[in-house]
């Protein structure tokens, strides 16, 4: 089973994360709602599905967000 298929709130906020498996092996954790870029920004930095770090989206890009980024933020 992969632990990241499954949401979990987070502890300090209560937003569902995921964890992604990163190359280096380490895990991630991320905002479990996707990422889709609605414009081009070269200031966004996503996780592709892959775990590969992206920094600079094109409109259409999916991914994740670090929760590092939004943890307590409420929207
Ligand atoms: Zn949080």
């Amino acid at each position: 089973m992969n632990p990241s298929d499954k949401p979990i709130p987070c502890k300090r906020c209560q937003q569902n994360i995921l964890f992604i498996p990163l190359p280096s092996g380490k895990f991630m954790p991320v905002d479990a709602h996707m990422f889709v870029a609605k414009e081009d920004s070269v200031d966004v930095i996503i996780y592709r599905t892959d775990g590969m770090k992206q920094k600079g989206v094109k409109r259409g890009d999916v991914g994740f967000i670090s929760h590092f980024e939004t943890c307590g933020v409420i929207k």
